[in-house]
């Protein structure tokens, strides 16, 4: 593939949108059939539930295929060790095995540009010296990222993880321009460096980070940015299917799909396929990679997505960020509500000490309830009741159907942030 390094890594970021569908829908049609011929599990899971490779055309097909989460691959592997019957290659051909823990074992082959367009969009370049500190050990990310920061054409200092000190001192001596780790990392190795006496702003080179595998809070990303002069961008990683399933760009407003990956963001209870905006499971097909024969694949991850254009001119949709794991979140008329995302609604209101959403059901229709302590005597109840409603309406997109205002012993201190009362019996 022509490699157009301008604004944008490769032309694929740019399909216009039917030629991206046609695309998408026809490496999906082609990794089914290959990975039905070649791969056991495959050929098991599509007899199993009675549907033909054939029967998968598009996208919206894959809804008629079951969902394989981690614990499936897990089980799937020890019983078919190594790979549980995905590989759809000789074994002798494959170069590299990860470990993941599970463990479950992955393998890559190294032509593939998984993480390059994600280094790009933040902007590593040639003359870019950048310090890998994830790990080289076992799991894909240190070998991985090193890749994608050398296709942008920069230097990487392979440092891997630990060693603050020492961290420090490389990133001095070897005047580091770039970082890539997580955000609580390069935030200790600043505290780091300010407690031997230096002023990390001048002192230091740093003008870019990327990061992944735990999410970058608006709080860091503004201190980081504002106050070190460091921009930042964020990738997010699934090791199973095959590392960066989505990026951000310059906008920093969501994380674009990355191409060679069918996404779809599902009702983890029944595999159906979300509109955008609905928050749902993160399920992934990697099209890219014809030697391992992974269909839908269930992240347990929690998002939504927007299929609004984004102006820095890539074409693909966005997640708007992960907001929790499938385990986290209670549906309620149809909407998971995720209790770190209603955490954050309520504790933005300081007249508010403790708090526990409870959902029941009332005349066949479920009826979400914030039940409140508060810090100090309102005087009025029902502007605050307002405000929560309409953040929290905004936020999670469902209505609270009602308050109730208790005395503090009502709700111990370490309680569930939501509980589920309903009986289905
Ligand atoms: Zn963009």
């Amino acid at each position: 593939m022509a490699v157009n390094k301008g604004d944008y890594f490769d032309e694929l970021e740019t399909m216009a949108p039917g030629t991206r569908q046609k695309y998408l829908d026809n490496k999906l049609s082609l990794t089914v059939e290959h990975a039905y011929k070649h791969a056991p599990a495959v050929k098991k899971l599509f007899d199993g539930c009675g549907v033909s490779p054939g029967e998968i055309r598009t996208v919206s097909d894959l809804e008629k295929v079951p969902i394989t989460r981690k614990t499936d691959l897990i089980e799937m592997q020890k019983s078919d060790l190594p790979y549980g019957g995905i590989l759809t290659i000789p074994p002798e051909n494959v170069e590299r095995v990860f470990i993941s823990p599970g463990p479950v074992y992955e393998i890559q082959s190294p032509e593939i540009k998984w993480f390059s367009k994600s280094f790009w969009a933040a902007g590593f370049r040639k003359g870019d010296i950048v310090i890998n500190t994830f790990t080289y050990h076992m799991s894909p990310a240190g070998i991985l990222f090193h890749e994608g920061i050398r296709d942008c054409g920069a230097t990487v200092v392979v440092a891997g993880t630990g060693n603050t000190d020492l961290q420090v001192q490389i990133m001095k001596d070897l005047k580091v321009t770039g970082f890539v780790g997580t955000p609580s990392f390069l935030m200790t190795v600043i505290k780091t460096a300010e407690e031997q006496g230096y002023n990390f702003r001048n002192d230091f080179a740093v003008k870019k980070s990327w990061f992944t595998g735990e999410p970058l809070s608006p709080t860091i990303r503004q201190t980081l940015e504002n106050d070190y002069g460091i921009s930042t961008s964020q990738a997010y990683a699934v090791t199973e299917p095959g590392g960066a399933i989505a990026y951000e760009c310059e906008e920093k407003s969501g994380m674009h799909f990355m191409d060679d990956y069918v996404i779809e963001i599902v009702d983890p209870e029944t595999g159906k396929q979300l509109g955008p905006g609905e928050i749902g499971e993160v399920v992934v097909t990697p099209v890219h990679s014809p030697e391992w024969g992974l269909i839908r694949f269930g992240t347990g991850d929690l998002s939504s997505y927007t299929t609004e254009t984004c102006p820095c001119g890539r074409t693909s949709h966005r997640i708007t960020g992960i907001v929790g794991r499938t385990t986290d979140a209670v549906k309620v008329r149809g909407m998971f509500i995720v209790a770190r995302q209603a955490e954050q609604v309520v504790k933005g209101f300081d007249q508010v000490s403790r708090f526990q959403f409870t959902v029941g059901r009332e005349a066949q229709r479920d009826k979400l309830v914030l039940n409140l302590t508060l810090t100090k005597d309102v005087q009025d109840r029902e502007s605050l009741q307002n405000e929560i409603s309409s953040r929290f309406q905004s936020t999670c997109r469902v209505k609270i159907d009602g308050f109730r205002f208790v005395e503090k012993d009502a709700i111990p201190e370490d309680a569930k942030t939501i509980v589920d009362e309903r009986d289905w019996t």
